[in-house]
């Protein structure tokens, strides 16, 4: 990993202020692993109380509008999360995906307000099992991806700061089952050569992809090993501060534990 590893916990539809004392263990041990990016991305109603305490750690939103306002009853914009304190959205998660039957085109416009808001994204894309097993994984994924992400030119120039893609097979979110250390080389190298045509040399090998799906304090420095996985979305496992930052850990110089 050349740049900085990037963890981020995406705790979706868990927690209420009860878990802010989880949210303060993971700031207070993020200060120790400076040479990791921790994140966690709450329930809405959790960003600005994190917001406020946070001494090292980045909040963010799970999802947001595509609109800026307007008449859309229980949604939210990315301006609003971005003034609740949010500094980063994770879009186009299979959750929303196959939950709000989310389009690749809805995921871009998505994306399109979060930049325009001034937030970092991070783009889900990941395919489900019987797309792997027909082996039609990489050429899914790439569609998906191609297909989520605004043109280079409706993108921040600072590009390598402002986007970030995540690698999610479905099948392995939530199920204990992590894509094997070989599965996960083979989708980041396939995913890094689609962000070099779509984003260019300049950008196309800086943006950082992360792996996600079962990510565990005991499997994270195998995947950390990988070529291209730049860290680790992690859901079940980020909802306590000891098995996020054994996570965190295991992206971190050792010499630092
Ligand atoms: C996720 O939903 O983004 C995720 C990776 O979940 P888990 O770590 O629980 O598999």
């Amino acid at each position: 990993m050349t740049r900085r590893p990037y963890i981020v916990g995406n705790w979706k539809m868990h927690g209420t202020r009860a878990m802010l004392s989880e949210a303060r263990a993971i700031d207070r041990a993020a200060q120790r692993h400076m040479k990791v990016e921790v994140a966690l991305a709450p329930p809405y109603t959790l960003i600005h109380p994190i917001h406020r305490e946070a001494e090292q750690i980045a909040v963010g939103a799970q999802d947001c509008h595509h609109a800026d306002g307007g008449a859309h009853t229980g949604d939210i914009s990315a301006a609003m999360i971005a003034d609740a304190g949010a500094t980063f959205v994770i879009l186009g998660h299979s959750e929303r995906r196959q939950d709000h039957a989310e389009s690749d085109a809805l995921v871009r416009s998505k994306a399109e307000a979060a930049f325009a808001a001034g937030l970092r994204v991070i783009m889900c894309c990941g395919e489900s099992l019987a797309t792997r097993e027909s082996g039609g994984a990489a050429r899914f994924v790439r569609a998906q991806l191609a297909a989520s992400l605004p043109p280079v030119d409706a993108m921040p120039a600072e590009l390598a700061d402002r986007l970030c893609i995540a690698y999610e097979p479905i099948w392995a979110i939530g199920t204990g089952i992590a894509a094997t250390t070989e599965d996960i080389a083979a989708m980041h190298a396939e995913i890094r050569a689609l962000l070099i045509e779509l984003l260019g040399p300049e950008h196309g090998p800086e943006v950082r992809i992360l792996y996600g799906g079962s990510v565990k304090p005991d499997n994270a420095a195998a995947i950390f090993a990988v070529p291209e996985v730049g860290g680790a979305l992690v859901g079940g496992a980020s909802l306590t501060a000891d098995s996020f930052m054994g996570i965190a850990l295991a992206a971190s110089d050792p010499l630092e534990s």
